[in-house]
């Protein structure tokens, strides 16, 4: 596996694709710059070396060209994260670009403009991907987020380096710990898969259940699960269609002496609001016209005790709508039972939107072993898929 700690990047010009693509406020400004930090060892090491740095990146889903998307509303910031200037070029392929990227001094960054403004980004095309490659001397690849897309920017293009392409820091790290959770795992081997339909994560449950011992399951998904068991949900969230899919889910657990652990009570509310009347249930008798937000006091207790008794935690979205404060404590707990855990030696995998965010927004990152920037990303590699943006750097 080749990473930029290969290659001096003397006098050299990296082409680094990264995944600038963060959230604006309406004011156009960056509200959350995590995933440039992330970037910022690859690139400093670069530049350190005496290379240069042409960056280029998606932000959004443009249709064509956006000015709203433009990626010149975050230069400011990313200078500001790296410390250092950032010029800005109004195209990512073509003339200007090329000039850009010809004067560029060593020790000097490049930004380019949206890829998404060219439908061939996305459509991986090859034209597309070879003017992109004229952009410089070596490919690096530094974004996770979007290395499960055969992009022009995050696949195609490496073909064109034959020699010289290689992972980023980032990369390099993601690939490194989310390989630890799937082949080098020490059991106990904990799965807390939350977050609100079981629909999105029944290909990760199916293709987990040979690698873990047990199976936490939390979140809106869980009352499928409690339902089809014959449960009384109120109006809790859940999906009719899916009520076989999760028995029969629960039966190859069984087979495979994974074992389940489905919440036993519930937070219950008469609305979806901070606003609204609660009490505690049990999971399975929850009265009409309430609706189960978060999971209760017996069930804390019961996944603590799952997650301090694990070697190794991978944990893949909330346990209750904790963005309300009134039906964050389940998530909390779940939090701070995985940081108890890893104090005591537990490798702890974090990754998927909502349960970074819930571990950003408690103050937990640094109390996990590792928290993954891909979400789509991090759920197709623990499946087993073998992703596009790794494999074009591999071949
Ligand atoms: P996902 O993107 O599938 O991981 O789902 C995350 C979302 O699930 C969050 O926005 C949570 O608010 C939501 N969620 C978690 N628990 C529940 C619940 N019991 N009922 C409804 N939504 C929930």
């Amino acid at each position: 596996m080749k990473t930029i700690n290969d290659f001096n990047f003397e006098n050299k010009k990296a082409l680094i694709r990264v995944d600038f693509n963060v959230p604006l406020n309406e004011a156009l400004g960056v509200t959350d710059s995590t995933r440039i930090l992330a970037a910022k060892k690859t690139i400093i090491k670069i530049l350190e070396d005496g290379g240069s740095c042409v960056l280029m990146s998606h932000l959004g889903r443009p249709n064509g060209v956006e000015e709203k998307y433009s990626l010149k509303h975050i230069v400011n910031e990313v200078s500001k994260i790296l410390g250092v200037k950032v010029q800005f070029s109004e195209g990512c392929i073509g003339e200007n670009a090329q000039k850009a990227v010809a004067e560029l001094e060593k020790g000097e960054l490049l930004l380019l403009e949206n890829l998404r403004f060219h439908k061939e980004e996305k459509a991986g095309d090859e034209g597309f991907a070879e003017e992109l490659s004229k952009l410089g001397d070596i490919y690096v690849n530094d974004a996770f987020g979007t290395a499960h897309r055969a992009h022009a920017s995050t696949s195609v293009i490496a073909k064109y380096f034959p020699e010289n392409k290689c992972f980023g820091i980032l990369l390099a790290s993601e690939i490194e710990n989310i390989s630890k959770v799937l082949t080098h795992s020490e059991k106990p081997v904990t799965a807390i898969i939350g977050g609100a339909k079981v629909s999105s994560k029944i290909t990760i449950i199916e293709s987990i259940l040979d690698k873990i011992d047990h199976l936490i399951i939390g979140g809106g998904m869980a009352f499928t699960f409690i339902k089809a068991q014959g449960g009384s949900i109120g109006s809790s969230l859940v999906e009719d269609d899916k009520q076989e899919m999760a028995l029969s889910i629960l039966k190859i657990a069984e087979e495979k002496n994974v074992k389940v652990h489905l919440p036993v009570d519930a937070i219950i509310a008469d609305q979806f609001s901070n606003d609204a009347h609660i009490k505690t249930e049990a999971i399975n008798a929850i009265p009409e016209g309430w609706m189960g937000l978060d999971v209760g006091p017996k069930t804390n207790d019961l996944f603590s005790e799952v997650i301090l008794n694990s070697k190794t935690v991978l944990w893949n979205g909330p346990v209750g709508v904790f963005e309300l404060k009134k039906f964050a404590t389940g998530t909390i707990s779940l939090g701070n039972a995985i940081a108890e855990a890893t104090e005591n030696g537990t490798f702890s995998l974090v990754g998927g939107g909502d349960s970074v965010a819930a571990v950003k927004q408690f103050n937990l990152t640094n109390k996990v072993s590792y928290v993954s920037t891909g979400g789509g990303a991090m759920l197709e590699m623990l499946e087993g898929k073998t992703l596009p943006g790794i494999q074009a750097i591999l071949d």
